[in-house]
């Protein structure tokens, strides 16, 4: 009797202890779990950096992207909705920072002015890494690698780059097409390269060899080739396969590596904090999930 005593005593000890150490782990939980406003990317508590912080005593995260490339951020004209790997990866950083998210729409033209003025926090927009707007922007590790191509209509008769002699090309404002047209026409000896330079490079005043019209928007580009106003619309591929429409194809060549990354405003204490997040879901494997669910490549 009294060693079954001695057991049952021993037992609710034991259960005691387990239902103890249950209640400890639970919170312990809720005490070293940071509640989204206090937690950094990895998730350990830390103070915020005052840009970082000016965001979650906002309640939004405020990002410009793009509302009609297919994939990366798309907006569905019917429900409003955005999708797309960018959209993605804006939500997870708000989510990141316990925040809602707010969607503004930009272009190649008007991305740089937004995030300079503060009216947004950060850029996701097919936004690519050169030398050049590191000057001005800080960037992140890229998320993304697509290639610059050139479509046309089937009538045309243009297929490769050295059908694109004498021709004019539409392309956006404040993008890099234009640029990386030239040169792949240079590299690949379509046309000479007498008077480029990298540095002081304008579509605008560029006429050995091919022409350029910039316009605001994508979809003004492809009435304009319709139109027959361009021969050819030149811009990265995962922005023209929204316009790669029946009777129209790429050229042969695709070129110019275009690195996209999420831009911030230069030396904002936001930068180090998408970094740290960006890298993070290379190294996880999460971004390769959101590339395959969004059908890019
Ligand atoms: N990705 C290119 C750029 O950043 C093309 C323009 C665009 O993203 O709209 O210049």
């Amino acid at each position: 009797m009294k060693s079954i005593k001695k057991i049952t005593c021993l037992l609710l000890s034991v259960l005691m202890v387990v239902s103890l150490a249950a209640c400890g782990d639970t919170a312990s939980n809720s005490s070293t779990t940071p509640t989204p406003a206090s937690s950094n990317p990895t998730g350990t508590e830390t103070k915020y950096s005052p840009d970082v912080q000016a965001i979650v005593d906002r309640g939004v995260l405020r990002v410009g992207v793009k509302n009609a490339v297919i994939g990366f951020g798309y907006q569905d004209p019917l429900t409003k909705e955005y999708s797309g790997l960018e959209i993605s990866l804006a939500e997870k950083i708000a989510e990141k920072l316990g925040v809602d998210v707010e969607y503004t729409a930009v272009t190649a033209a008007t991305r740089t002015e937004l995030l300079d003025s503060g009216d947004i926090d950060c850029v996701l927009a097919t936004f690519t890494i050169t030398e050049e707007r590191k000057k001005n922007w800080d960037f992140s590790t890229p998320y993304y690698t697509d290639y610059v191509t050139v479509l046309v209509e089937n009538s045309s008769g243009i297929k490769s780059l050295k059908d694109l002699v004498g021709k004019k090309v539409g392309v956006s404002s404040g993008s890099t097409s234009a640029k990386a047209l030239v040169k792949a026409m240079i590299e690949n000896g379509v046309i000479s390269g007498d008077g480029f330079s990298d540095d002081t490079f304008d579509p605008a005043t560029w006429t050995t060899g091919v022409s350029f019209q910039q316009f605001d928007d994508y979809p003004t580009i492809s009435t304009a080739l319709s139109a027959k106003e361009v021969d050819a619309f030149c811009v990265d591929k995962s922005i023209l396969a929204v316009y790669h429409t029946e009777g129209r194809s790429y050229i042969e060549e695709k070129f110019a590596p275009q690195n996209y990354g999420v831009a911030t405003k230069k030396g904002s204490g936001f930068s180090p904090f998408v970094e740290e997040l960006i890298t993070g879901w290379l190294a996880d494997g999460t971004i390769d999930s959101l590339i395959k669910e969004n059908n890019l490549q």
